[in-house]
C-alpha cells in the first residue's frame, strides 16, 4: 500500500502506539487511518456425484488450465456456505446441496484459510463458464493428479477417495506451510 484509502495521502509501515505489529499508517497530519490487513477467506465445494467429482478446468490465472474444485475469496455479506454455493454457481453452473464442512487449511505464509465443504451435484446439468475451460466429472482412477491447481486441491481429493472407502467423512484440518505451492484463487 502507497496511498491511504480514505484521504489520498502517502502511507507509513510502522508499529503503531499501542500496537505490536507493522501496519500501513496515514499520517497524523493528514486522517491518520490505521490500515489493519487481516487473511482472507476462500471458500468452495467438493462436488460429489455417485462416486465421482466434479472439477473445473481454470479459465483464470493463476494457474490457467490446471484443475480445481469450485472455490474463490468470500464476499462481505455472505456466509462461508453462501460462498461456496455462488463460486460453484459462477465457475461451474453446479446445483448443489452442501452436506457438511469437510476441510479447513490455514495457509499462515500467504494469508489464507479455506472452507470446503462436501456438497451432492442435485443434477448433471452443469458447463464451463467465463471462469472455467471445461468442468466434468472425475472417478478417482481419472483424476488428473498431475494437473491439479492447487495443494489444497490435491489433499482435499485424496482424502476424499479414502473416506469414501469408508464412508466416513470427518472434517479435516491442516496447517499448510511454505512447502506448498504459493498461490491464490478466485
Ligand atoms: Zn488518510
Amino acid at each position: 500500500m502507497k496511498f491511504c484509502s480514505s484521504c489520498g495521502s502517502t502511507v507509513t509501515f510502522h508499529i503503531p502506539e499501542g500496537d505490536n505489529r507493522d501496519r500501513f499508517v496515514c499520517s497524523d497530519n493528514n486522517c491518520g487511518v490505521i490500515h489493519y490487513e487481516n487473511p482472507r477467506i476462500i471458500t468452495g465445494c467438493l462436488p460429489t456425484y455417485q462416486d465421482k467429482v466434479l472439477l473445473c478446468k481454470r479459465a483464470i490465472e493463476p494457474r490457467y488450465g490446471l484443475w480445481t474444485i469450485p472455490a474463490g475469496f468470500m464476499e462481505n455479506g455472505e456466509t462461508t456456505e453462501q460462498g461456496a454455493l455462488r463460486e460453484s454457481w459462477e465457475e461451474a453452473y453446479a446445483n448443489l446441496k452442501i452436506d457438511k464442512l469437510y476441510a479447513l487449511y490455514n495457509l499462515p505464509h500467504i494469508n489464507q484459510v479455506y472452507f470446503i465443504y462436501k456438497a451432492e451435484l442435485l443434477d448433471t446439468s452443469f458447463k464451463s463458464s467465463s471462469e472455467s475451460l471445461e468442468v466434468a466429472l472425475f472417478s478417482e482412477e481419472d483424476i488428473p493428479w498431475e494437473e491439479l491447481a492447487f495443494t489444497v486441491v490435491e489433499k482435499t481429493l485424496k482424502r476424499y477417495f479414502d473416506d469414501h472407502k469408508k464412508q466416513n467423512f470427518p472434517l479435516h484440518m491442516e496447517d499448510l506451510d511454505r512447502a506448498v505451492r504459493p498461490g491464490s484463487v478466485r
